[in-house]
């Protein structure tokens, strides 16, 4: 089974999104499109992203 861990919130869900190995929960995956690129927010998303970008690229 894959591994459903929201990589951004920690919670276990059904739905959501994999960026490539990484899993987004739905809940997470609208927060962020609904978040502005000066929100605080936005730049915690930003960085939790880079981690998987990172791990993809080394
Ligand atoms: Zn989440």
């Amino acid at each position: 089974m894959e591994d459903r861990r929201c990589i951004i919130c920690g919670k276990e869900d059904e739905k959501g999104l994999f960026i490539y190995d990484s899993f987004v929960c739905h809940t997470c995956e609208r927060e962020m499109v609904r978040t502005c690129v000066d929100d605080d927010k936005y730049r915690f998303f930003i960085q939790k992203l880079k981690k998987i970008w990172l791990k993809q690229n080394a």
